[in-house]
């Protein structure tokens, strides 16, 4: 709960979700109205509106649960990252480093990604 006020917590997926059902109604209802409104070509008026309607709005919406989602995992890498600086250094104590000209090695790696000699 504290998290909730804090703000940490985003309730913003399932809130866009709702904002996104509530915004289709209305866009249905305003292209409705709009085009009941018009004397003539009111089909065509209620069709641009609900379809550049709903597609802009999408759009939108998919854009605000992207922002958020990018937030959710910058949260989790900076949370991943506070927990390996709590820790010991022991990574570049103990990653292979290339016999040749010392660049570090990737886990696993066969060639050094410098000069290209072997690992082992
Ligand atoms: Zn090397």
């Amino acid at each position: 709960m504290g998290n909730f006020f804090s703000f940490r917590t985003m309730v913003s997926n399932t809130a866009i979700k709702i904002v996104y059902v509530l915004g289709v109604i209305g866009i249905t209802l305003a292209g409705g109205t709009l085009a009941a409104e018009a004397r003539d070509n009111g089909t065509l008026i209620f069709l641009g509106i609900f379809v550049l309607g709903q597609i802009v709005w999408r759009l939108l919406c998919e854009a605000w649960i992207l922002f958020f989602s990018m937030h959710e995992q910058l949260v989790h890498i900076r949370a991943g990252l506070n927990q390996d600086t709590s820790a010991p250094i022991s990574v570049s104590n103990t990653a292979p480093s290339c016999a040749q000209c010392g660049n570090p090695l990737p886990k696993g790696a066969d060639f050094c990604g410098i000069c290209g000699k072997p690992a082992k």
